[in-house]
């Protein structure tokens, strides 16, 4: 059963779990995607039913953001954890190491992706990076047929939201892979161009704020993240969040 945020239904995983279960999605016959929510994605997916219908049609929907957990559990309803999507990225990109699976990257400045790949490459040289392609592309067609044509098992979609999440679930079986994951800004992490919190920063849910401040101009984005608590809290007392997704 999945736990009602605001309207989007999230997977009640552990990290483990979440890759636990990307393994068995990759397993099973088919194409499956699994996208990565954070309070922003909540509440852009209460004003764009298409965004919010493409969430909850996810294989895979893991709480990325302390936002998310907290409203969770202002809700009434709390998750287990959060998951952050660069970490569960970080554990499937294991088990291709483990498989010798191929791996196309795809989003992110020209050039980012291809130094990402160069990275991955040097913590698990057992896989193949099959593919790499920017995400700021205007035609959609070339770049699927692109990721078609190298074979991947695991696509990364770094696009932002929400074109990442609509792509995969525009072009999905047609991308020829087992497992497609909407990972915002992991490119740049990978690559080294942005860096990730520090674990300290990280332990005590501040991992927002540590981006606040390298990237100050995020405020605009981010002053409406406290409203996702307000609107918790609002539908936990008017009961209002009930219905399954
Ligand atoms: N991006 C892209 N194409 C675009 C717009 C953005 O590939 O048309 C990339 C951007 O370069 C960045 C990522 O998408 O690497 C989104 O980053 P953002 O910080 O918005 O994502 P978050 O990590 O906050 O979800």
């Amino acid at each position: 059963m999945k736990i009602n945020v605001l309207g989007v239904g999230f997977d009640n995983v552990t990290m483990d779990e979440a890759v636990a279960r990307g393994i068995e999605l990759m397993e099973q016959p088919g194409f499956h995607y699994v996208v990565t929510p954070n309070p922003e994605f909540v509440l852009a997916a209460e004003k764009d039913e298409e965004f919010r219908r493409v969430l909850n049609g996810a294989d895979l929907v893991i709480p990325d953001g302390i936002g998310v957990i907290f409203s969770a559990k202002l809700l009434g309803t709390p998750l287990k954890s959060r998951v952050p999507g660069i970490e569960f990225s970080a554990g499937m990109l294991a088990h291709m190491d483990k498989v010798g699976g191929r791996v196309f990257l795809l989003g992110a400045k020209p050039g980012v992706a291809e130094l990402a790949g160069q990275r991955i490459k040097e913590q698990f040289p057992n896989l193949t990076i099959c593919g790499t392609h920017d995400g700021y592309f205007k035609e959609d067609e070339p770049v699927v047929q692109a990721v078609k044509a190298a074979n991947a098992d695991l696509l990364f979609v770094c696009l932002g939201a929400p074109r990442q999440e609509k792509f995969m679930a525009q072009h999905g079986p047609e991308l020829g892979a087992k497992l497609a994951m909407g990972l915002g800004g992991s490119l740049d992490v990978y690559a080294g161009v942005v860096e990730r919190a520090p674990e300290r920063w990280q332990k005590l849910n501040l991992e927002w704020a540590y981006r606040l401040k390298k990237e100050p101009k995020r405020i605009g984005r981010m002053a409406k993240l406290p409203l996702i608590l307000v609107k918790a809290v609002k539908a936990r007392l008017t009961g209002g969040m009930k219905e399954e997704v």
